[in-house]
């Protein structure tokens, strides 16, 4: 198979009895598996068996958490052992550090589309060996190289092994990166230079990137890189330099700036995570604006079919007419969910609510389902997923779940990394409160949150919380399932929910004041006990005479047909598939095809710009105004004198940047005439409704190298401005 897209993924959360996933970033990609077989695409999966998965948790009596790793049956998982064509297990070898570690893989086949799970569980392998792909996310950084070394460079060997020639490479996170340093390997063996290779690799290689926090961006040491490296710096036609270079940030590699040089096309989960990403890349680029860092985004989703309730499906199959689910990014599809009669829709909410209490065992009346106000609030126990922002004040939270008319109860569940501490620390703060007198059968804790329990609480609950610091939740996903079964998001105003409130469809935590964390922290608790008081209990208390919630359940519609036609995988992977696995697909094999032709240009060009980006510079430059009094406006003509050096006036452009509406201006300059060797003069004007001496004072003139092949005008990451 070519042409097709390879999605390499540290975690896949596809199914809760292959727990080989840890939060949201596994249940997106295992979420994005299942859209792309929905909806036909060409795709496979590539990540690692872990055979002991993420561990079990238990929490002991005073909120301790425990570490259980039961070994995952391969004979009671949808998983089999990937063969070759002869029918035996497929084998491969991956150098780690002085010697080579045997691979197999094991298949999960999800519909048409197959997920291939590498495993260094192999009887040729010494016991160390053996246990490297036992846990997921390991604490020690010598296991995590390792893997990621399993990962990227044994995934790609494991696709030869299997004849799959991947037409993208999209690497879900850095963890994976590793995969283009085997690629340029490949091409090096077959005697293209190292330059050449990388163009080839960069331009069908997609780098998604899901987090702004770091603990998720993997960075080694260079005496690691060494270690595990230094034999296959020279594979690669390079020198130690220039490999390291690839991801090098000072002193230490850094997974994720390898992943974007690498990368033709790097995209945020969110709109505001497009920000976010622009604003950390920016550090790594100073001389390139936030505003023109090459970073797009595409919006997380949830796979519909995977968090849909049975319950609420046959409604909606009832309602939305037959062929729904084929439509599901069409808002005209989700339309008819108002016609629903609100006690219909507030009945099957009931009984979604008592079967959650029923298969969580929560102590609570599963018969007088609907009639005590439930939050949840489950994920991850990262510290800036804020857990604790509900106990900020433990005698207001008293008063608010044990209100006499409108009382509130809520659910907590997650893990803790094993490693984190603070985590860990948080889960017994929260244990504690829920056992103390005043706040027993108010709170509640259910542990070892997975696939499963997610199920249960996303489809059962009234309403979901998430407080996380802005704008650390670069996506967050769990409110997205919540709001397909009609329950209610009530979170702060980042990741997708920044792009999903629009002021009916539930409510947002809205940051008060800025400051430090605790300042934060406190105003962002009181809006939160605010919103519980004043408008989310007496909403869900006011019944009409049969009991339903009337204003709540129009709230319930209104965020259903709002929140579903956009975040859903389908909408997801479509424009995964239309804005960047086609474009990259045409470029990769636009670079490839008569022995690397373009790959081997833009290499060379690259150089030559590279070789003597040193003599450009902006000479004499320019700015005036004049009013145009017909249309009210001020022209402002700017002219400059850009000295190229050997470098071709056609390869570069040469704009005026200053502050703009939306954080930058540019106005593009055209040449005019050649002054001297290597001097040209450039023009341009530029309409405004202002000539502020300020405004034009702030102007500059910067020079960028371009090119018909680039992926964007900061590719090379180079510019030249004038002296300001
Ligand atoms: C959806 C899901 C997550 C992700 O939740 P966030 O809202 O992104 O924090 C984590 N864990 C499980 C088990 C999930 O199903």
């Amino acid at each position: 198979m070519s042409d097709c897209v390879a999605y390499f993924s540290a975690e896949f959360g596809i199914d809760e009895s292959m727990p080989i996933y840890s939060g949201g970033l596994g249940v997106l990609a295992g979420d994005h598996i299942k859209a792309a077989n929905d909806l036909n695409l060409p795709l496979i999966g590539v990540g690692i068996f872990y055979s002991k998965g993420y561990f079990q948790q238990r929490i002991r009596e005073h909120g301790v958490q425990e570490h259980l790793f039961p070994k995952i049956d391969t004979a009671k998982s949808p998983v089999a052992p990937v063969l070759n064509q002869e029918g035996r297990p497929v084998y491969i070898e991956v150098p780690i550090a002085d010697r080579k570690v045997v691979l197999t893989a094991w298949s999960m086949k999800v519909g048409r589309v197959t997920v291939y799970l590498l495993s260094s569980d192999v009887e040729l392998n010494n016991e160390q060996d053996r246990r490297l792909t036992d846990h997921l996310y390991p604490g020690d950084q010598d296991t995590r190289i390792r893997q990621e070394i399993i990962l990227g460079i044994g995934g790609v060997r494991l696709l030869r092994a299997l004849g799959i020639q991947p037409g993208v490479w999209h690497l879900n996170e850095g963890h994976s990166a590793f995969l283009t340093l085997e690629r340029i390997r490949e091409y090096s063996a077959e005697g293209v230079a190292f330059d050449t290779a990388l163009e080839a690799v960069k331009a069908s290689t997609l780098f998604t990137t899901h987090t702004p926090v770091p603990a998720g961006h993997d960075v080694f040491s260079l005496e690691m890189m060494d270690r595990y490296f230094g034999d296959f710096y020279w594979q690669l036609g390079a020198d130690r330099d220039k490999v390291l270079a690839l991801g090098r940030i000072g002193d230490v590699f850094n997974m994720t700036r390898l992943a974007v040089t690498v990368s033709s096309k790097v995209n945020g989960v969110s709109k505001l995570h497009e920000e976010v990403t622009k604003e950390l890349l920016h550090r790594w680029m100073p001389h390139i604006p936030q505003e023109d860092i090459p970073v797009t985004s595409i919006t997380n989703g949830i796979h519909i079919g995977t968090w849909l309730s049975p319950g609420m499906k046959e409604l909606f199959d009832r309602y939305l007419g037959f062929r729904w689910e084929t439509n599901l990014s069409d808002p005209k599809t989700w339309m008819p969910v108002r016609e629903i009669p609100s006690h219909t829709l507030w009945e099957r909410h009931r009984r979604n609510q008592a079967v959650m209490i029923e298969r969580l065992g929560l102590p609570l009346d599963s018969s007088s389902a609907g009639n005590l106000l439930i939050v949840g609030f489950a994920r991850r126990f990262a510290t800036y997923k804020r857990a604790y922002l509900l106990f900020e004040d433990l005698e207001r939270l008293d008063r608010i779940v044990n209100d006499l008319l409108r009382p509130v109860c809520f659910v907590f569940a997650g893990k803790a990394h094993p490693s984190d501490r603070p985590g860990q620390e948080l889960i017994k703060k929260i244990v504690e409160v829920s056992k103390s007198e005043r706040f027993k059968g108010r709170i509640f804790v259910v542990e070892n949150y997975d696939m499963e329990k997610a199920k249960h609480l996303v489809q059962g609950v009234d309403v979901w919380l998430n407080t996380p610091v802005k704008p650390m939740e670069a996506s967050g996903t769990s409110g997205q399932k919540a709001a397909i079964n009609g329950v209610l998001n009530c979170s702060i105003l980042d990741g997708w929910w920044n792009e999903g409130y629009n002021g009916r469809n539930g409510w947002a935590i809205e940051r008060g004041t800025e400051g430090n964390g605790e300042e934060r922290a406190c105003s962002d608790s009181t809006i939160l006990y605010e919103l519980l008081e004043k408008r989310i209990a007496t909403t869900y208390y006011s019944r009409d005479e049969h009991g339903v919630p009337t204003e709540w359940v129009a709230m319930m519609k209104e965020s259903i047909c709002t929140l579903a036609p956009k975040f859903n995988t389908h909408r997801m992977v479509n424009d995964y598939w239309n804005k960047l696995y086609v474009p990259i697909m045409r470029r990769g094999s636009c670079f490839a095809v008569n022995d690397l032709e373009v790959a081997g240009r833009v290499a060379a060009y690259k150089r030559f710009i590279r070789d003597n980006w040193h003599e450009v510079r902006v000479g004499r430059m320019d700015v005036s105004s004049s009013r145009v009094t017909k249309i009210g406006l001020t022209m402002i003509r700017f002219e400059a004198d850009i000295i190229l050096g050997p470098i071709w006036h056609n390869d570069v452009k040469v704009e005026a940047v200053g502050p703009g509406f939306n954080g930058i201006c540019k106005s593009e300059l055209t040449f005019v005439e050649v002054l001297e060797n290597g001097m040209y003069r450039y023009e341009g004007s530029y309409l405004n409704n202002t000539d502020s001496i300020w405004w034009l004072s702030k102007f500059n003139i910067r020079v960028v190298p371009i090119s018909r092949d680039f992926s964007s005008d900061f590719e090379m990451e180079l510019s030249a401005w004038g002296d300001k």
